[in-house]
């Protein structure tokens, strides 16, 4: 969950993971750790359909979730990082 200063709708205020409810650290408008963005929009083939959902998920929630899959997911090393 984002929130974004009232003023500055582009500068980020505050994320809060929506698995834990725990403040990820925000300084001068930028998230100084990792997360797990969704925003996901669900199509016709859905129960959903014509919903948006968007949540993050701070890295400690994601990588309980991970532990759920059946299959693990893809790892590869990225040699250039923004
Ligand atoms: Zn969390």
């Amino acid at each position: 969950m984002r929130e974004y200063f009232k003023t500055e709708e582009s500068r980020l205020h505050r994320v809060v993971c929506n698995c834990c409810g725990r403040e990820l650290k925000v300084e001068n408008g930028y998230l100084k750790e990792e997360c797990i963005s969704v925003d996901q929009t669900f199509g016709y083939f859905s129960a959903k359909d014509g919903q948006r959902h968007r949540f993050d998920i701070c890295e400690g929630c994601y990588d309980k979730w991970l532990q759920n899959f059946v299959i693990p997911v893809e790892e590869c090393e990225e040699n250039e990082l923004l």
